[in-house]
């Protein structure tokens, strides 16, 4: 297969400010060299937000399409405020219903998927209980939308936060009536740091082979590539540029390396922005090297 091709099947970017309007997000990318990006699609600190107008919506549209991103190359982030395992009804009610309207805009705007962090229990109910309530307000959510798949993110099982083993995953998954339509992105700084490691070949096959096992590549939906300041089962999550942290570069050669890892949004939430485009070039170079 040519250079071409290879570059191609892997859709690299990062986590690009939508500031001033959605349709800027893909205007972000493109500056970066990116060809793939993630976006919030309204403020993600605050519960309420304006409707999408039609013009963002049309011009974010024109401008996905002006630069190539399809909706495989681009991986929305919900708000850090939604709960949707919470033990408080009407605490859970208010994220049930912005997850929602988070769906909804994922809808309109022509994309396919949401990635979003599982919840947490609070340390007021059981995880078990509390993973039954995120499975029941994305089954609410899937009910009320179309072509949106839910992506669950992985965590680093900071506090109570829930989603920090495969198996906790899974059994979401398994409580998912539209099992077409639920998927999950992993993180590699949380999955370093809840105790999945990556940092070797070895480490690194052990750990997919055991996230085919428990998951299923099937469900694989984006990669988040971050480095990690903390260690090893830390469950602490702080990101680090990549080759900076603990990690090191090699998770991140070889993922590139990997045809598991093709046709989904590759995505930096690195710390430092303005190294960006060097890591998404460093990036390409990496998926080039077979
Ligand atoms: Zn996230
Ligand atoms: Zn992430």
């Amino acid at each position: 297969m040519n250079q071409f091709n290879r570059t191609a099947m892997k859709f690299i970017g990062a986590h690009v400010s939508a500031a001033g309007g959605v349709e800027n997000a893909p205007l972000n990318a493109q500056k970066i060299g990116a060809t793939a990006f993630a976006l919030f699609t309204k403020n993600q600190r605050q519960w309420e937000a304006p409707a999408l107008t039609p013009k963002s919506i049309d011009t974010f549209k024109a401008n996905c399409q002006k630069f190539g991103y399809t909706p495989a190359q681009i991986l929305p982030h919900d708000s850090y405020l939604i709960n949707l395992g919470n033990p408080d009804k009407a605490a859970l009610e208010k994220s049930r219903n912005a997850f929602f309207d988070e769906m909804m805009r994922c809808q309109q705007l022509g994309l396919d998927r949401l990635n979003f962090h599982p919840g947490s229990h609070l340390n007021q109910i059981t995880e078990e209980e509390s993973l039954l309530l995120i499975a029941e307000s994305i089954n609410m959510a899937l009910e009320r939308t179309q072509g949106v798949t839910a992506v669950i993110e992985n965590t680093s099982g900071q506090g109570s936060n829930l989603g920090y083993t495969f198996e906790q995953i899974q059994y979401i998954i398994e409580h998912i009536d539209d099992k077409t339509r639920v998927g999950v992105c992993i993180d590699t700084c949380h999955a370093f740091t809840a105790g999945y490691d990556i940092s070797t070949p070895e480490a690194f096959e052990k750990t997919f082979s055991l996230f085919d096992k428990v998951i299923g590549f099937k469900y694989l939906k984006g990669i988040h590539l971050n480095d990690t300041k903390k260690a090893l089962r830390s469950r602490v999550d702080r990101h680090e540029n990549l080759g900076d942290g603990i990690l090191g570069l090699e998770p991140f050669r070889l993922i590139m390396a990997d045809p598991r890892f093709n046709g989904i949004p590759l995505i930096l939430e690195t710390p430092d922005e303005s190294r960006w485009a060097a890591e998404i070039m460093m990036l390409k170079k990496f998926a080039n090297a077979l």
